[in-house]
């Protein structure tokens, strides 16, 4: 499957025509060449990116740039946080560019997709890391107001991404890409999961495709942690085709359920208490054992035929403690908004308990996800200590709460409320 050819849009037997707006996607050898032509039509570009970026890749895009860049912000090299205070920083840079060059991978790309939503100004994408599958989705990942919000804002003009670059990037990062394909096990069941308990549309050319690259992904595992130049390449374009499935889609359903439901629990909880979280792509890898764990609990017993129940109060004071005042707030109005704290849904559960079950059950089991994981050098236990049994069990009861979304979180949640898994 050549990337490109997707940018055109496919008619697709879902009855749709799923598009997505790119221009243009370079993965090769000495790709940020390419920004030359690409930036032909621009006046003045703002570039943005931060220490590590930049040393990766910032000399070769100001070589190709030449005297069109008018400003730049270069981040330090302390966790950026895609927050209010980012986004003021890169508008305050602004000037009269008429494009931003984003140079980097999940943080930074998000801030640049933000402030082009906000600007009105194009943007384009040089990735420094396989590191998560955001570079070609419509979705900006932020932190607003203390909440992780995903933003629907434009796409990039053009991806450029030299395969020398991406292969030198930090392990933890490879690993991270890696991690954050195997998620999409959790995201797809989640999908199907949902067709089946809200009667959410699914198209089935979006889901097996997504599906693919999972399996191709795997497949590399060895070449990847050995940074072999075309297994990097191929798991880059493995993130980006799963990009352009979300844009097909309109949303990051196909890639993104419960198993990212938990890592942005990890994230947020870290951000608010100022506790240490894991990488996006790795929380989410080992996250997906998490959700393997429920989904094989689910199988194993008979389904409750009454819901879970709480009190308005009860549930405030828990997310509280999980988060904070302002986050819990804001989730309970997420969710009284959606109506998930009120409705019933085990009459449908009782009534497709066979079926809900199969579907839970074609996800690969919790120590096959664990063995997979292994072959790039993850070890769960690096999650175990990091976050312990108290908030690892904290995640998988609040995590649905920042969401609207139905996964098998909420199946959990609403059929064994607090117990164990
Ligand atoms: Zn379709
Ligand atoms: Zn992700």
């Amino acid at each position: 499957m050549d990337v490109n050819s997707l940018l055109s849009g496919i008619s697709c037997t879902c009855g749709k025509h799923h598009v997505c707006d790119i221009e243009a996607v370079y993965i090769e050898r000495g790709a940020v060449a390419r920004l030359n032509a690409l930036c032909a039509p621009y006046e003045s570009v703002l570039l943005v990116a931060d220490e590590n970026t930049y040393a990766a890749a910032g000399e070769k895009a100001e070589a190709a740039l030449a005297d069109k860049i008018a400003s730049r912000v270069i981040f330090g090299k302390e966790i950026l946080i895609p927050d209010e205070k980012a986004t003021a920083e890169v508008e305050a840079a602004l000037g009269d560019a008429s494009l931003i060059v984003g140079i980097g991978s999940g943080v930074i790309q998000d801030l640049c997709k933000y402030v082009s939503k906000r600007s009105g100004i194009p943007y384009m994408v040089v990735a420094t890391a396989p590191s998560m599958d955001g570079y070609a989705s419509t979705g900006a990942a932020m932190i607003l107001g203390g909440m992780k919000e995903t933003v629907c804002a434009g796409l990039p003009r053009a991806i450029v991404a030299d395969t020398e670059v991406l292969k030198n990037a930090p392990m933890p990062m490879l690993r991270a890409g890696f991690g954050d394909i195997v998620g999409k096990y959790s995201a797809l069941s989640d999908w199907k999961l949902s067709e089946a308990v809200n009667g959410e549309a699914l198209c089935p050319y979006i889901y097996n495709t997504t599906y693919e690259m999972i399996e191709r992904v795997s497949a590399m595992a060895e070449g990847i942690t050995a940074r072999d130049e075309a297994s990097v390449a191929a798991l880059f374009e493995a993130l980006i085709i799963v990009g352009i499935m979300m844009s097909f889609a309109g949303s990051s359903r196909p890639a993104s359920g419960s198993e990212h439901h938990l890592s942005h629990y990890f994230e947020i909880a870290g951000i608010v208490k100022n506790e240490p979280y894991l990488t996006h792509g790795i929380d989410v890898a080992f996250s997906t054992v998490i959700t393997a764990r429920i989904r094989e609990k689910l199988c194993s017993v008979p389904f409750p035929a009454r819901r879970f129940r709480e009190s308005e109060e009860k549930t405030l004071a828990k997310l509280t403690a999980a988060y904070n005042e302002s986050v819990a707030e804001g989730c309970m109005a997420l969710q009284k908004r959606v109506g998930a704290y009120g409705r019933d849904l085990t009459p449908i559960y009782k009534e497709k308990e066979a079926e809900i079950k199969k579907i839970l059950s074609e996800v690969p089991k919790a120590d096959e996800i664990l063995a997979l994981l292994s072959t790039v050098g993850l070890d769960m236990k690096e999650f175990d200590d990091l976050y312990g049994e108290e908030k690892i069990a904290t995640a998988v009861r609040h995590a649905k709460d920042l969401k609207d979304r139905y996964t098998v979180l909420w199946l959990y949640y609403d059929l064994f409320g607090e117990e164990a898994i």
